[in-house]
């Protein structure tokens, strides 16, 4: 794709370039800016990658993570980087605000060129170059794309493949989700060809846990879900009070939503998470069940038709009840 080939040319024109993603860095924010920031090295630049905050331990080991600015460790550092930058990729967000209040003003002001490769839908228009490609399962898989339709296929390695493979293993559920392509099968091919140890990729993001956090997770399945009579929608909840007494740690919650998802007859779950006096919403559904719109109309957030999320400044079962007495309108 021409696209693709006149980014890298772009790269190889600039000397300051920066890597983002959106805040609360997942397993795709993480595979793609990783992935992009080793293929730059090999490119013979010397790249930077800033996020807002630092992703959960159980995907920030993949190599090069150590290097990540992150704005809420070094925020002179990052506004810096973020002024003398006159190029900066924008990785798995569509809009500026997704990057988080602290770091939305710098992107903002700064004049470098700006790179968008995302794959959620209705991006907005702050890029010069917008790659958004709402078929494809992860911006990991197009940061191949990008390695690949621009001929350089022979610059991957072992840490360009780590992070892809991270990214595109967590946005899909470990490949299950309909968003894999046969084409993702071939790209997962490639990386394994890589010298990628996948089975550890694996263990380390699906086959970790700490007691306090396999705890955690049994306490909110046994305790915390809701099934709602009228509607196909489970609930579960988590407040700031029971999370300390797990010891909570970022991630430990990750994919709860899923396994409300998983009981028979849901179509739609609902997790809710209190941190810092906000609650955090992620939502999951199935088949003819949508949850993007419900957060975003709602919930200050967005995200893809099967997985979105979104924020509330209510208390915690305020929250709840509000999206109890959204469900007529969005089933
Ligand atoms: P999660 O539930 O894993 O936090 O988020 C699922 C998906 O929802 C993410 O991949 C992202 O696309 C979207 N999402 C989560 N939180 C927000 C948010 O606050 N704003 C927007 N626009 N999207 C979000
Ligand atoms: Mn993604």
């Amino acid at each position: 794709m021409e696209k693709y080939q006149a980014i890298v040319e772009l790269i190889k024109k600039s000397e300051n370039i920066l890597i983002s993603s959106h805040k609360s860095p997942d397993g795709d924010s993480i595979g793609s800016s990783l992935a992009l920031y080793h293929f730059i090295i090999a490119l013979g630049k010397n790249p930077v990658v800033c996020h807002a905050d630092k992703a959960a331990d159980y995907i920030n080991w993949v190599p090069g993570a150590q290097n990540i600015v992150l704005f809420e460790n070094n925020s002179e550092k990052t506004i810096e980087l973020f002024q003398n930058a006159d190029l900066i990729f924008c990785l798995d967000y569509n809009s500026a605000d997704r990057v988080g209040k602290d770091i939305e003003p710098l992107l903002i002001a700064s004049k470098a060129k700006k790179v968008m490769i995302d794959h959620h839908m209705n991006p907005s228009d702050f890029c010069d170059i917008v790659v958004s490609e709402t078929a494809v399962c992860s911006t990991s898989q197009l940061i191949f794309e990008l390695i690949d339709q621009s001929g350089n296929v022979n610059l991957l390695n072992e840490n360009i493949g780590i992070p892809i493979y991270l990214g595109i293993m967590t946005d899909t559920g470990s490949f299950r989700f309909s968003s894999v392509q046969a084409r993702t099968h071939d790209i997962l091919a490639q990386l394994i060809r890589t010298g990628i140890k996948h089975h550890e990729i694996h263990e380390k993001v699906m086959d970790t846990n700490t007691v306090d956090r396999l705890q955690l997770r049994g306490f909110v399945i046994s305790e915390k879900l809701e099934l709602l009579k009228d509607f196909p929608v489970a609930i579960m909840s988590v407040t700031e009070e029971e999370l300390n007494k797990y010891n909570y740690q970022k991630g430990d919650t990750d994919g709860l939503v899923n396994v409300a998802l998983s009981i028979e007859g849901i179509q739609i779950a609902a997790f809710f998470s209190e941190k810092d006096g906000q609650v955090k919403i992620s939502f999951r559904s199935k088949g003819d069940y949508y949850v993007n719109l419900l957060a975003g109309e709602n919930f200050e957030g967005g995200g893809h038709k099967y997985a979105a999320g979104g924020i509330s400044f209510k208390p915690i079962q305020e929250t709840i009840n509000q999206f109890k007495s959204l469900l007529p309108k969005y089933i």
